[in-house]
């Protein structure tokens, strides 16, 4: 066992392309618009990613640093009195950590299992199990395929009604590195089929809705962070040039190509050559497009920040019911706040986070006429970002799946 799991390790360290050995997550908090213009001065010039993008003053804003930059970083922000703290001090370390402790079994998996996160084939493993122990319940349909020939898979939850009821549409994954996503469409998931006939909320949240889940948006690049790059966010389409990915939840029709986001193809949010150029972003348009006026509410699920946001991302402008989707993503916060007391905002994308071009959400209110349009950025606020422990994957899912019943059970 001991060495099956060292074997395994040396194996990841072989076949893993792209090390984060000795980068550091640093949180910085400018408290005054000149010291946010020191940060953004640094970032930029440095050329840093950075992991949040909170629009007040006061707030912690992460940044990656690599081992080369960190002493220069950290010395001019506190050379300025700007309050720092390095959060994570060895990002690799953590990687390496939680592939260490992650239970291998030799055969694919067919039942949900939320105590570990799962590859894609897995996660495709448990969909064939459950559709084979919920037949009735759970069909899964291939909506389109990714430049790489993976499937994009949905799972169609419906308890009868002949594809007339409206429906309440979620996916997860469409940024590669942000694990908690596909991992909490699994446990919504797990909820609707083993709570159907069991328990009262779902049965009759079942008996009007039925839920499309598409638990991987972005395939090749989910395989990617577990084959070679754990922060990888785009998808692996390759760009003239030699750089791969387009950022999916920028390739949109929906103000596409303009601010906030890259038409630089090494972007971490390149929009790509033009909207809906990707496989990805297609399927999405054309699954919901299939599915016409019967879809009432939508879900793209990210992570981290632990944020519920509704139109517009492109600009400040207002939807034009948004008295009533902020109505709706209060009562979704209330619910998703009171299970394990996780503190959430909920607003306007642009306003709550950042101005970002040719998102899914935006499209999906303007051109698909969804009037509840949602994009849930889950835990955590930073401690771990993207590398959120497994053990926080059922918590996390309780109290999601709690603020999405609760906002659905609202309209
Ligand atoms: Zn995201």
């Amino acid at each position: 066992m001991r060495i099956t799991a060292l074997l395994l390790l040396a194996l990841t360290a072989l076949t893993s392309a792209v090390s984060y050995h000795g980068y550091k997550v640093v949180s910085v908090t400018p408290r005054t618009t000149a010291e946010a213009q020191v940060l953004q001065n640094a970032v930029q010039q440095l050329q840093l990613e950075q992991w949040t993008h909170p629009q007040s003053l006061g707030v912690p804003v992460d940044v990656l640093v690599p081992p080369s930059l960190a002493y220069v970083f950290l010395s001019g922000l506190r050379a300025r009195h700007i309050p720092v703290q390095v959060k994570i001090t060895d990002v690799q370390a953590i990687i390496d950590e939680q592939a260490a402790t992650r239970t291998v079994s030799q055969s694919l998996p067919r039942a949900f299992d939320h105590t570990e996160y799962h590859s894609l084939d897995e996660i495709y493993s448990i969909l064939d199990g459950v559709e084979a122990d919920f037949g009735s319940l759970v069909s899964s349909y291939i909506a389109g395929t990714t430049y790489e020939g993976r499937d994009i898979r949905v799972a169609k939850v419906s308890s009868g009604g002949g594809d007339t009821r409206p429906v309440v549409w979620i996916d997860c994954g469409i940024h590669a590195r942000e694990w908690i996503t596909p991992a909490f469409c699994q446990y919504f998931l797990d909820q609707l089929t083993s709570g159907y006939g069991s328990n009262s909320d779902v049965t009759a949240l079942l008996d009007t809705y039925d839920f499309h889940i598409m638990p991987v948006t972005n395939p090749d690049g989910y395989e990617f962070t577990w084959s070679d790059d754990r922060l990888w966010r785009k998808n692996r389409v390759p760009n003239d040039g030699g750089c791969h990915g387009v950022d999916l939840n920028r390739n949109f029709d929906a103000a596409f190509g303009e601010t906030g986001a890259s038409g630089n193809p090494c972007s971490d949010t390149y929009y790509g050559t033009s909207a809906f150029s990707e496989k990805e972003t297609q399927t999405v348009r054309d699954a919901l497009g299939a599915l016409g006026d019967r879809v009432v509410m939508y879900y793209n699920m990210h992570s981290y920040s632990q944020l519920w946001m509704f139109p517009y991302g492109y600009n400040y402008d207002l939807p034009a019911n948004y008295d009533e989707q902020n109505r709706v993503a209060g009562v979704g916060v209330a619910a998703l706040e009171a299970v394990h007391g996780t503190p959430y905002e909920y607003g306007p994308i642009a306003s709550t986070i950042y101005i970002a071009s040719g998102s899914s959400v935006d499209w999906v209110y303007d051109s698909a006429g969804v009037q509840y349009s949602y994009t849930i950025e889950l835990r955590d606020q930073g401690s771990w970002g993207f590398l959120l422990p497994a053990d926080q994957i059922l918590p996390t899912g309780e109290e999601t799946f709690a603020g999405v019943v609760a906002a659905i059970n609202a309209i």
